[in-house]
């Protein structure tokens, strides 16, 4: 049965990288029977200016239809004077909240070819493939009580109530090994329950969930301990699940690892996995309209919406190979761009990606015949190959 894709481009660069992920999708619809319908919809600033709300009551109805949802980026100097309630990250905020999106997944890969990029030395970064599980929904971020009061003595006190529900952990903590089935089997819990008992709870859930994955190996790590690791062996990591806070901090620390925003994609996942694809970046207001965003994270999350709310792993798989064999080609927007590599625009990236997935498909119908029969296919075809890609 055909599934359902909300598109929400959002604002500043987001209408252009997304357009760029549709033609990938639209290619996959043609070459590869992808069974999906898209439908568009608005939030943050471009929905203030047409409906005056960040997230109109027909974008979260439309949400709720979809199988899965793609989102540019919101937000911009334009609308950074309303009222916070009226802001852009509103739309954000109430479409995560509104659809229980629980199970925040950010990746933290790095291409080999690349691995200038990042301010780590290449050997300690270079083939890095880590994904961070974090709570989105939960914990000190939402806890109640919270406020700044003032004490008897006159002294304002500020506080907020780090919580968290056995059923809360364990829902993450499954979200973290299923997906750790399809990686390297590894999980790697990051807590601090030698002092916040809410984390010593969270540590013996995560115990109890891993009896149900025999097959997926468990270990502890503290959370000051954790972000030492991250930058002095980031490789030894597989999974890493941890709370609300925590995975907010530690996904940015990972992120930078990779010294590329633009390429780097995330996933908010509901227990029945539906989820929310977006780039990790903003919308990058200072490069809007100028056709040099890298489009290359929005590409990737629709990769991550084939592997997670769409069942077509091997889809996945081909988008993803399409994205490094373009950077094996030396193709770069600006943001990555080095020396000895060839500089282009955004759409010329989205179309270098597409006609890779093309290459890829022919490759593989023609890869194993002999070259006579290969001529004659292409010949059959009106000429159709790969050079011509
Ligand atoms: P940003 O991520 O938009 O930009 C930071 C820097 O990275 C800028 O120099 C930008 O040009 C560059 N950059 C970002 N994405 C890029 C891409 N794809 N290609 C090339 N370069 C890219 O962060 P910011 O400047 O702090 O925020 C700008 C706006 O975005 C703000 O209104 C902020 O609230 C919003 N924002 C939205 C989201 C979201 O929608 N999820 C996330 C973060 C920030």
């Amino acid at each position: 049965m055909s599934k359902n894709v909300l598109i929400l481009p959002g604002d500043g660069i987001g209408p252009e990288i997304v357009a760029e992920a549709v033609k990938i999708l639209n290619c996959l619809r043609q070459e590869c029977d992808l069974d999906v319908e898209l439908e568009h919809g608005l939030v943050g600033g471009a929905a203030i200016d047409a409906c005056g709300s960040p997230l109109p009551e027909k974008t979260l109805q439309q949400a709720h239809e979809a199988d899965a949802i793609l989102l540019g980026a919101v937000g911009g100097p334009k609308w950074e004077s309303l009222d916070i309630t009226m802001r852009p990250e509103k739309g954000l905020l109430g479409l995560r909240a509104g659809l229980e999106l629980f199970s925040n997944l950010r990746p933290a890969i790095l291409y080999p070819q690349l691995a200038g990029a990042s301010t780590l030395r290449p050997e300690v970064v270079s083939g890095l493939d880590i994904m961070i599980v974090r709570e989105l929904t939960g914990g000190i971020y939402f806890g109640q009580p919270r406020g700044i009061r003032t004490l008897d003595n006159g002294e304002r006190q500020g506080f907020n109530t780090l919580v968290y529900s056995e059923s809360e952990i364990r829902r993450i903590g499954r979200s973290a090994f299923d997906i750790a089935r399809k990686r390297n089997k590894r999980v790697c819990s990051v807590d601090k329950a030698n002092v916040l008992e809410c984390t010593e709870l969270w540590r013996e859930v995560m115990e109890e969930v891993a009896r149900d994955y025999p097959d997926v190996e468990l270990s502890h790590m503290y959370v000051d301990n954790a972000a030492m690791q991250l930058v002095r062996a980031p490789k030894q990591f597989d999974v890493l699940v941890t709370t609300n806070m925590f995975g907010d901090i530690l996904s940015d620390c990972a992120a930078m690892l990779t010294g590329s925003i633009g390429m780097l994609p995330s996933a908010s996942l509901d227990a029945a996995g539906k989820g929310m694809y977006e780039p990790i970046h903003g919308s990058a207001p200072d490069i809007a309209g100028r056709g040099i965003a890298n489009p290359l994270a929005t590409i990737l999350s629709v990769a991550m919406m084939l592997r997670y709310s769409l069942d077509q792993p091997a889809l996945a798989g081909r988008v993803e190979a399409a994205v490094n064999a373009v950077l094996d080609e030396g193709l770069r927007t600006p943001d990555i761009y080095t020396e000895d590599t060839v500089k282009v625009g955004t759409q010329e990236m989205g179309d270098a990606v597409m006609a890779a997935i093309k290459r890829g498909l022919w490759d593989e119908v023609t890869g194993s015949l002999p070259a006579q029969e290969r001529s004659e296919i292409c010949a059959r075809s009106g000429g159709h190959t790969n050079d011509q890609d």
